[in-house]
C-alpha cells in the first residue's frame, strides 16, 4: 500500500530535447545532478563534495518535472517520485514511515533520483500555532533532511525537490548538505514559448504557414503546460472542421477558446 504513493519508473521517457525555453535551467541541473552520477571523478579530482539536494522552485507547469525525469532518463536512473502533500499524515510516525521507504526504495534501485514534488507542504514555515499536527509535519521533514544526511554525497542516490512556493519555505531546509542548490524555473519568455509549440507540435499535422513566431507574440504569459493543452485544442479544432491538417488559424481559435474559458472561469468564481 506504501508504495502506492510513489510513482516509480524504470526510464521516464522524457529527454533534455523535450524541454524549451529553459536551456540555463536544463545546464544547471546537468551540473548539479547529471554529473555527479556519471562522472564522480572530476569532483574527487578537484576536490569538492557535489550538492546534497536540489530545488527547483517556480509556477506550475514550467517543466520541473520534465527536468527531473530528463536526468533519470540520461543517467540509467529509477525515478522515483513522491508528492509533500502524500507526506503529510494523520498518524504519528506515518510520514517519518514514508520518508524511510521512500529512501530504502531508492537505495534497492540505484542509481535512483528521488523527486519531491510540493515540498513546502512538508516545509513551510509556521510561525504561529504548533498544533501537533504541525509537529508531525516538522516530524517527517526531519526525516527527510536526516536521510540527507545519511547517504554519501558521491553516492548513486539524487534527490530533487520542486515548489510553487519559494517564498514559504523554511529556510531550514535550504542550509548546506541540504538543499543548497536553488535553480529557479520560470514561465517561459517569448522565444521559450515558440520552442515549447514547436516540440509539442514535432508530431502532428501542422501546416507550413502556421507562424509559430506569431503564436509566440499571442500566448503571454503561458505555462509551458499551457502551450502544450493549446497545441491539442488546435488538433481538436481541425477535427472538428474534419480536416487531418492543422492550420494557423486553429491555433488562432484555440487561443481563443482557452481565453474564453479562463474569463469564464473568474466569473464563476467572482
Ligand atoms: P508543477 O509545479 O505543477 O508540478 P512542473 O513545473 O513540474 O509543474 P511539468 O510537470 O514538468 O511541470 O510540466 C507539465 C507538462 O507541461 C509537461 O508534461 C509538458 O508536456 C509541458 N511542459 C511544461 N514545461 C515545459 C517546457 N519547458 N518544455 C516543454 N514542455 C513543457
Amino acid at each position: 500500500a506504501r508504495a502506492q504513493s510513489m510513482e516509480i519508473t524504470e526510464k521516464p521517457a522524457v529527454g533534455y530535447e523535450d524541454i524549451g525555453g529553459i536551456d540555463e535551467q536544463v545546464r544547471e541541473v546537468r551540473e548539479a545532478v547529471e554529473q555527479p552520477l556519471t562522472d564522480p571523478e572530476i569532483f574527487d579530482e578537484v576536490g569538492i563534495e557535489p550538492p546534497s539536494g536540489v530545488l527547483l522552485y517556480g509556477p506550475p507547469g514550467t517543466g520541473k518535472t520534465m527536468l527531473a525525469k530528463a536526468v533519470a532518463n540520461k543517467t540509467d536512473a529509477t525515478f522515483i517520485k513522491m508528492a509533500g502533500s502524500e507526506l503529510v499524515r494523520k498518524f504519528i510516525g506515518e510520514g517519518s514511515r514514508l520518508v524511510r521507504d521512500l529512501f530504502e526504495m531508492a537505495r534497492e534501485r540505484e542509481p535512483a533520483i528521488i523527486f519531491i514534488d510540493e515540498i513546502d507542504a512538508i516545509a513551510t514555515t509556521r510561525s504561529e500555532s504548533k498544533t501537533s499536527g504541525d509537529a508531525e509535519v516538522q516530524r517527517t521533514m526531519m526525516q527527510l533532511l536526516s536521510e540527507m544526511d545519511g547517504f554519501e554525497a558521491r553516492g548513486e542516490i539524487r534527490i530533487i525537490a520542486a515548489t510553487n512556493r519559494f517564498d514559504m519555505l523554511d529556510r531550514a531546509i535550504l542550509r548546506p548538505g541540504r538543499f543548497d542548490r536553488l535553480i529557479e524555473v520560470p514561465e517561459p519568455d517569448r522565444d521559450g514559448r515558440e520552442q515549447i509549440l514547436e516540440i509539442h507540435t514535432r508530431g502532428m499535422n501542422v501546416n507550413d504557414a502556421v507562424d509559430f513566431a506569431d503564436l509566440a507574440d499571442d500566448t503571454t504569459g503561458y505555462s509551458g503546460a499551457e502551450i502544450e493543452s493549446l497545441a491539442t485544442e488546435a488538433g481538436m479544432f481541425a477535427i472538428r472542421n474534419e480536416r487531418e491538417e492543422i492550420t494557423h488559424q486553429d491555433f488562432v481559435d484555440a487561443i481563443e477558446k482557452i481565453e474564453d474559458d479562463d474569463s469564464s472561469e473568474v466569473v464563476a468564481s467572482a
